[in-house]
């Protein structure tokens, strides 16, 4: 299905070589040049107005270096082929970091201020505006250590953290899989091969799944001690830093406390259930006797039919306009001003992106439209993210982005609002599973599996504290564990799944980074709940969180709903709607099973 739905990008330059691109960057750069000259080495000195001033100019400066910023990045996400695009996009970079160079001190500096120092700057009205972004900058400062030692760590992280981590990347970029099936065998990349566990041949996924795990055997050695090497760095590095626990220095810096986390992975744990009840009936629907870990991403039914572009505009307009008459009128916008490209073609980006790009300048939606029923959801999330940044323009701008737990608030909210009205409409029952199927295997991947993986990592964690270097069996064993967990007896984890920890980046990157998937989905998820149980109500306080943008912690920003976000009921209550989901498609499956 071709649509050609480009977007108009001169709001914010004429084109590719329009002169005012290059005089904004180098005007930038001499801004900060002046900014760094006027006040290195003296933010802890200022006076509340002179701080004031500074932070202003700083605030400014990161602003008015959007623009080229994201023009570049869209113009190259858009059409790569044209070598002029990749130039511009280094040659803004290049500003970019030459900019980055002169401001970096006024962060440094700000988190060095003393306490009662910093006490005094918050009473000047136009410091306190900005209290929730300082405090958050100097919500670590605790674990800050002198300055030269700050260098060291830095430094020799080089040849440490981030030596392993690019050992661990260029390995599995590199690693090619061997690919038997009828006799023929390939050689496959990583992605490649993985894309053949969502094969409808059993024999092909089997062999996949097989291959997989070969590979991966064969580098176990390696892996086995990237993976203890980080974990016992991390080890070190939180106790030189003063963080108690494995989790603590990824909970402050996403501003949530870690007591919550736990509440909500208590929470999903307890409805592991729900997962099992699911890929029973998916078992049921294949038609197999026995679940294999392999059988996962099996397809169940044919591709549903297509939705013209037109009417996938109209769905999700009129999804929003449903909720409120408001967010209708901006989702509207994206297409009258034209800030979407959805069409198709060679050297685009694949995926989809919104890019808030700053209070006062309209966001951009890239995504690519084939028709089915999820790129309709797709265009619904990202405009979702488009309307959460037009909300937010009244903030400043380092107030503007949402923190990462909060950043899918809008476009998860709308994604649901869409798949209500999907769901509403005419259609043979076999459409109707698989539209519920392929939600709820994109809910499980970021609520369910997300948490199994967080508590594998807590397990890893915790054991290589205790007892020293693993090998891959005691950390194979920790893996099945924390995933049999969470199938029950509805999928069996065959013994080859043992080593499937090894090719997860997140693990290497970002420490218990993944809980933030679990997190941000299932708190949505629990919005959308209160507004069922509240209906109309709910709509002016869901504005206001909206509205608020980052300027608030995301515990703080649910409470302007009347939301307590460490209270087990609210979690419970975004699960009981997936549960309902689940419910909904054993319903419809035993339609289908009805129908001849
Ligand atoms: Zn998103």
């Amino acid at each position: 299905m071709a649509v050609s739905v480009t977007w108009d990008l001169s709001d914010l330059y004429a084109g590719v070589d329009d002169p005012k691109l290059t005089a904004d960057l180098e005007a930038l750069e001499e801004r900060a040049r002046r900014f760094a000259e006027s006040y290195r080495g003296r933010i802890a000195s200022l006076a509340p107005a002179e701080f004031a001033a500074a932070l202003s100019e700083y605030e400014l400066l990161g602003r008015d270096q959007q623009f080229p910023g994201a023009y570049a990045q869209l113009l190259f996400c858009a059409d790569s082929l044209n070598p002029r695009h990749g130039a511009l996009l280094q040659q803004v970079q290049e500003h970019e970091v030459a900019i980055g160079r002169n401001l970096l001190f006024f962060t440094l500096e700000s988190v060095a201020i003393p306490d009662d120092r910093f006490a005094e700057l918050l009473e000047h009205p136009s410091v306190a505006n900005y209290r929730h972004y300082l405090e958050h900058i100097r919500s670590e400062r605790p674990h800050r250590l002198t300055e030269p030692e700050e260098r060291i760590l830095m430094e020799k992280s080089l040849t440490g953290r981030a030596a392993f981590q690019r050992l661990f990347d260029e390995t599995l970029s590199a690693a090619t899989f061997r690919l038997t099936v009828d006799g023929q065998t390939t050689e496959l990349t990583l992605s490649e091969l993985l894309s053949k566990l969502y094969e409808p041949e059993r024999s092909v996924r089997e062999a996949a799944a097989a291959s997989l795990t070969e590979g991966l055997r064969e580098r176990a050695r390696l892996f086995t001690y990237i993976a203890n090497t980080l974990a016992h760095d991390k080890a070190v590095d939180d106790r030189l830093t003063h963080y108690d626990h494995a989790e603590a220095a990824r909970h402050l810096s996403d501003e949530v406390e870690t007591a919550t986390v736990h509440t909500m992975l208590d929470a999903c744990v307890a409805h592991f259930d729900t997962v099992a009840r699911y890929y029973r009936l998916k078992r049921e629907i294949l038609g197999l006797d026995t679940l294999y870990h392999y059988d996962r991403y099996a397809p169940m039914l044919p591709e549903e039919g297509t939705l013209p572009w037109e009417e996938a505009c109209t769905l999700v307009v009129d999804s929003y306009a449903r909720f409120t008459p408001r967010l209708g009128e901006m989702a509207q916008r994206f297409f009258t001003e034209r800030w979407v490209d959805a069409e198709v073609r060679p050297g685009k980006r694949g995926g989809a992106f919104c890019m808030g790009i700053a209070p006062g300048q309209h966001p951009y939606v890239l995504m690519n439209y084939l028709g089915r029923k999820r790129d309709v959801l797709t265009l619904a999330h990202e405009l979702g993210h488009g309307i959460h940044d037009l909300l937010a323009s009244e903030q400043p701008f380092l107030e503007y982005h949402p923190s990462l737990a909060a950043a899918e608030t809008a476009s998860v909210f709308g994604e649901m609002l869409t798949f209500d009205a999907l769901l509403r409409q005419e259609m043979p029952s076999r459409e109707r599973l698989s539209l519920l199927c392929n939600q709820l295997e994109d809910i499980f991947a970021t609520v369910f599996r997300q948490t199994a993986m967080y508590r594998f990592e807590q397990r890893l964690h915790a054991a290589r504290r205790e007892k020293g270097e693993l090998v891959a069996e005691q950390i194979g064993a920790l893996w099945q564990e924390a995933m049999q967990a969470m199938f029950g007896d509805s999928v069996v984890m065959g013994e080859g799944h043992r080593d499937w920890w090894m090719y997860i980046p997140h693990f290497i990157h970002t420490p218990f980074y993944v809980y933030a998937y679990a997190f941000g989905q299932l708190l949505v998820i629990a919005l959308y709940a209160r507004y069922q149980q509240e209906g109309d109500a709910f709509v002016p306080r869901y504005l206001e969180i909206l509205s608020a943008g980052g300027s608030r912690r995301p515990a703080d920003l649910m409470a302007l709903a009347g939301i307590d976000i460490s209270r087990r009921q609210f979690w419970e209550d975004g699960l009981q709607v997936v549960d309902g989901l689940v419910t909904r498609a054993e319903e419809v499956w035993r339609e289908v099973q009805a129908t001849p």
